[in-house]
């Protein structure tokens, strides 16, 4: 079967049954283009509480995500595509590597990236995106009086952070990273601005400091997204340092600018592991409790005060 047959069947069937499909920007542009809303991890799981009525909602991401989106809505079915698409970064980070780094530092706010399981969020203070880490820190630090705060799972997002403020992250852990964006390098930026020498370079606030500040701008891919959106008409080309899902979206969305990708694959095999197959049969299977994620309400009681306290400082 094709996958204009595939997207065709999906779309019947989604109708028929009334499900919702939310997809990440690093998905296929074959299942990005057939969900009901795009976006990013935390994005999503808002579209989820503020936006969807129907009580089953199929999220094609990673675990995490998929895990957010029950944490803030306990009453709705939320189904993924291939549990096994989890995310290494946030294999970095548990519980009680939590527990050690609070007793070393406990005047300490304890700061942990969307990208965490639903059992780190509920051990932290506080949740932050790669959109909000730095405001998300300045105002958890000024709540605390401190002047530096426990961030992980992400060792380059916590460097971000303290380029752009004052505040010191103890990370936890120290070599935390995503296997994604902290395999470009500056040798990367150097040969495709040779390549490209009139294009702007984008990066994601997960690659290393020495790649961010060669670039043209470092921010989420919602922020990257909206760079391109509000460019000039004179700024046409663009290096995309960010999944290549992202930039197969800018180039639909965008077709009078061109876009090239930082190196030849920046690639998340775990956001590449649901596909249009498996979401058909989820259509079809509704009630296939091996593809729902529900977190335990005791977690997931305990994980919502980080997220919403975030949501409260954004
Ligand atoms: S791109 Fe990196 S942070 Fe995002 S899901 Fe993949 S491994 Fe995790």
């Amino acid at each position: 079967m094709s996958v204009k047959q595939l997207q065709e069947e999906i779309l019947k069937l989604k109708k028929k049954n009334d499900v919702t499909i939310l997809a990440h920007y690093y998905q296929s542009i074959g299942i990005q283009d057939i969900a009901d809303y795009l976006g990013d991890s935390l994005g999503l799981s808002r579209i989820v509480n503020e936006k969807v009525t129907s009580e089953y909602v199929i999220f094609a991401g990673v675990l995490f995500m998929a895990e957010t989106a029950s944490i803030l809505n306990q009453e709705k079915h939320i189904l993924m595509p291939n549990k096994n698409a989890g995310c290494s970064l946030a294999d970095y980070l548990t519980p009680d590597l939590i527990y050690k780094f609070r007793k070393m530092h406990p005047e300490l706010p304890v700061v942990t990236y969307v990208n965490s399981t639903a059992a780190v969020k509920a051990v932290s203070d506080i949740s932050c995106t790669s959109s909000n880490a730095v405001n998300i820190v300045q105002k958890i630090s000024h709540e605390f009086n401190v002047n530096k705060v426990l961030f992980g799972p992400d060792s380059n997002l916590a460097d971000f952070v303290e380029q752009k403020s004052n505040i010191k992250t103890i990370k936890m852990p120290e070599n935390g990273h995503c296997a994604v964006h902290s395999q470009i390098t500056p040798k990367d930026v150097f040969e495709s601005r040779k390549k490209y020498s009139d294009a702007l370079v984008l990066v994601h606030p997960e690659c290393i400091r020495k790649v961010r500040d060669l670039a043209d701008f470092a921010g989420s891919t919602a922020q990257m997204y909206n760079r391109v959106k509000n460019s000039r008409s004179d700024e046409k080309k663009f290096i995309i340092g960010t999944e290549c899902g992202m930039l197969e979206r800018m180039a639909k969305d965008f077709p009078e600018k061109e876009f090239y990708l930082l190196k030849d694959e920046i690639t998340c095999f775990d956001m590449k592991k649901n596909n249009l197959s498996q979401i058909k049969y989820l259509l079809n299977n509704l009630d296939d409790k091996d593809f729902e994620v529900r977190v335990p309400p005791k977690i997931a009681e305990q994980a919502l005060k980080p997220i919403n306290k975030m949501l409260e400082f954004s």
